[in-house]
């Protein structure tokens, strides 16, 4: 589908206003290492806010100019173009602003899915400030594909359906999402054990978070 960006973001001066920077922790790991798991369990607590890029894909209108741009791309295991990917996740952070979901003095951010390569990091990064990045770590690559073949009959998800996108996007994981672990400061990246079970991994990840929240945020109100 040829795409007009003017089309979809005609009334949206984004990238020209001023944006607040976003306090952010970025979680990255494999398809299927539980980063949707952890997001949800992370979402529940009061002061912190979970952005699944993934989810707010799957939550457009699926007869809209981008609801099917976004199912093309995901059918095939492909990513959404950068651009339009970064215009639409600023677009989301907004609307959740405005509904007063998300309240960027108060909720730490937990981006998940976002961003998947250096060009998505380099555009995000005037509006995020990543405090640190939570590299999400298993090797058992058969342990993950099983864990996405379960998913795909809960969740009935297109691109975890077909063997064949599974390991593409596991391809395109290992070329272009882990070496942004690379390009981000030594000192912000995280290493948690995601083959451990659920509760475990919620553990580490709060080990690490908690006292991001304390450093950065006052206590939320609750
Ligand atoms: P996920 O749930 O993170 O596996 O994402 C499902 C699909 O959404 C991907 O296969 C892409 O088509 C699209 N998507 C999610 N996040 C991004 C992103 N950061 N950049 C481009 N496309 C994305």
């Amino acid at each position: 589908m040829k795409l007009d960006m003017k089309s979809l973001f005609f009334d949206e001066p984004l990238s020209e206003e001023v944006t607040p920077c976003y306090r952010s922790v970025v979680l990255v790991g494999p398809p299927g290492v539980g980063k949707g798991t952890q997001g949800k369990l992370l979402s529940k607590i009061p002061g912190i806010f979970h952005i699944s890029s993934g989810d707010m894909f799957r939550e457009l209108d699926e007869a809209s100019e981008l609801g099917q741009l976004f199912n093309e791309y995901a059918t095939r295991g492909e990513l959404v173009p950068d651009d339009i990917t970064v215009k639409t996740w600023q677009k989301y952070v907004r609307n959740k602003i405005e509904q007063k979901i998300y309240n960027p003095e108060t909720d730490l951010l937990i981006l998940d899915g976002i961003p998947r390569n250096i060009a998505q990091v380099d555009l995000l990064s005037p509006y995020i400030n990543v405090l640190i990045v939570l590299y999400m770590v298993c090797d058992d690559r058969e342990v993950m594909f099983k864990r996405i073949q379960g998913r795909a009959i809960k969740e009935k998800r297109q691109d975890d359906k077909d063997e064949y996108v599974v390991r593409y996007r596991w391809d395109y994981y290992k070329r272009f999402t882990e070496p942004i672990i690379d390009y981000y400061p030594q000192d912000a990246i995280r290493i948690i054990d995601a083959d451990a079970v659920p509760a475990d991994v919620l553990h580490q990840i709060l080990s690490v978070i908690v006292p991001i929240q304390k450093k950065h945020f006052s206590p939320p109100l609750v």
